[in-house]
């Protein structure tokens, strides 16, 4: 493709891109297709020769959009929020042209630098005192491995790695069963066994952990030969937002001298908003908190902020310098790749420093504010509408429901808030997702997305509301 090519291609794509934006509302949120639909359309083989970009752009269109679930869309209250804005959409754009692979200080020496700053504004936004260190790594799940496997070599005085885990001690970890699914599979791959994740029970109205209950197990594994290395404590876990006491767990953790890391992959956007830093109270005790600007804090996928107390226990477990990939020359760098799981990274930190700079602080926590103020609005709405039941109490901007019309006899209302879920996602006005809490299926909503509003939020729940009187009669 020549440069003039490339030109008209570039700015094709921008204009698409700025009118798919400007467009997405119109659209049914989740994608209208049957499994297969899109597989089938696409060819068996692949070209010999190139094809016109006119027609490969127009099979964007044509093929793939209708398979596509829009996340941008201003009605999407499913899941936690991936949401992005158009500074980080710039950002990115020109992080696609730079496509620098930044493993090492002098790959990219801007990358690594960008990095260590912004890391340390996003650390200061959310209140996290000096003396921790922040790296963005590729995902929630790849800091908890991260902390998890620093957890598991901390315990072993730093053998593991070399002699292997068979005929050590056996390591235990703590958490309550509201922690992400990523805690379960980062306890597998880092050698612990599913029969070492300790459940911890819930209490209170943010369904956090014991800190007692977790007190009493640790002490008792002790006695018992085993030994406890890590506490994951989860600060709006994803099922209804549940919030461990932060405070109360890192005293425990301390007395036990065990490591403790906070998950806050969703919630901890929200920190910036010292309003909400209740919830994070003692987190300044932790050995390791993670947190995605790529959820809700505007900034696309794949960004999520990692914070350590000492960076030393992460790189003596994650680092590995073989003679290929030395500097030489050259002291008084990071390199980042011995802080994560991968190799190779992309120069991620360009779209938080657009982020940060072209909204300011201010503007974001006034975004973040807003979906809080909706979510808790629409909450006290559905409480006081007689055919629906607010299940769980909004935590930030998550709340759960479900439709429970008088008559409707128990054991139905899981089927028919079945149901109602597939019959609302199929409409396409909004799209909500489900959980479990206390054996019953409940309906998540959850505000967050960068371009919703207010009368998004009361237009989604009058389609919920249409919809359910319609499953009722039909
Ligand atoms: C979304 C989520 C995760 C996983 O995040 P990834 O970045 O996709 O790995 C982990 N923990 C919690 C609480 C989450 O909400």
């Amino acid at each position: 493709m020549d440069d003039e090519t490339f030109r008209a291609w570039a700015r094709r794509a921008a204009d698409w891109s700025v009118d798919y934006l400007a467009g997405v509302g119109e659209r049914p949120v989740r994608a209208q297709v049957a499994p297969g639909e899109i597989f089938r359309q696409l060819p068996d083989t692949p070209p010999a020769a190139g094809e016109p970009m006119e027609r490969i752009f127009s099979d964007l269109d044509r093929v793939v959009m209708p398979g596509m679930t829009h996340w941008q869309h201003p009605r999407f209250f499913a899941y936690f929020p991936a949401n992005a804005s158009p500074p980080s959409l710039v950002a990115e754009f020109v992080t696609a042209a730079l496509a620098a692979q930044c493993m090492l200080w002098q790959t990219s020496p801007a990358a690594t630098e960008l990095e260590t700053r912004v890391m340390d504004w996003l650390r200061q936004m959310i209140g996290l005192p000096d003396g921790f260190s922040g790296v963005i790594q590729d995902s929630a799940s790849g800091a908890t491995l991260a902390a998890l496997l620093t957890a598991r070599e901390r315990a072993l005085g730093f053998t593991g790695n070399a002699k292997g885990l068979a005929g050590g001690p056996t390591l235990r970890v703590y958490a309550s069963a509201q922690v992400h699914s990523s805690v379960d599979k980062a306890v597998r791959i880092a050698g612990y066994g599913d029969a070492n994740l300790v459940r911890i029970p819930v209490t209170g109205l943010l369904h956090g952990m014991d800190p007692d209950a977790l007190d009493a197990t640790i002490r008792a594994d002790r006695e018992a030969g085993l030994v406890p290395a890590a506490i994951v404590a989860c600060l709006g876990g994803t099922s209804i937002g549940a919030c461990d006491p932060i405070e109360a767990v890192a005293a425990v953790a301390r007395r036990h001298d065990v490591f403790l890391h906070v998950d806050a992959a969703w919630a901890g956007s929200a920190m910036i908003c010292p309003e909400f830093r209740d919830l994070m109270r003692g987190a300044e005790h932790a050995d390791s908190l993670v947190f995605n600007p790529h959820k809700w804090l505007f900034t696309h996928f794949d960004c999520s902020a990692h914070f350590v107390r000492d960076p030393k226990a992460l790189t003596d477990t994650l680092g590995i310098r073989p003679p290929f990939l030395r500097t030489l020359g050259q002291d008084g760098f990071v390199d980042y790749n011995e802080w994560s799981i991968p190799l190779g990274r992309r120069f991620r930190a360009l779209k938080l420093w657009f982020v940060i700079r072209s909204y300011g602080v201010e503007a974001l926590r006034g975004m973040i504010r807003d979906h809080v103020a909706w979510a808790r609005e629409l909450a006290e709405v559905i409480a006081a509408e007689p055919d629906f039941e607010l299940t769980t109490e909004p935590i930030l901007s998550l709340f759960t429901f479900r439709y429970a019309p008088a008559g409707a006899g128990t054991d139905d209302l899981d089927a028919l808030n079945a149901r109602l879920v597939e019959r609302i996602n199929d409409d396409g006005r909004t799209y909500l997702t489900q959980t479990r809490h206390d054996g019953r299926f409940v309906i998540r909503f959850q505000v967050g997305q960068t371009t919703t509003t207010r009368e998004d939020v009361m237009m989604a729940w009058a389609a919920v509301k249409e919809i359910a009187a319609g499953l009722r009669a039909g």
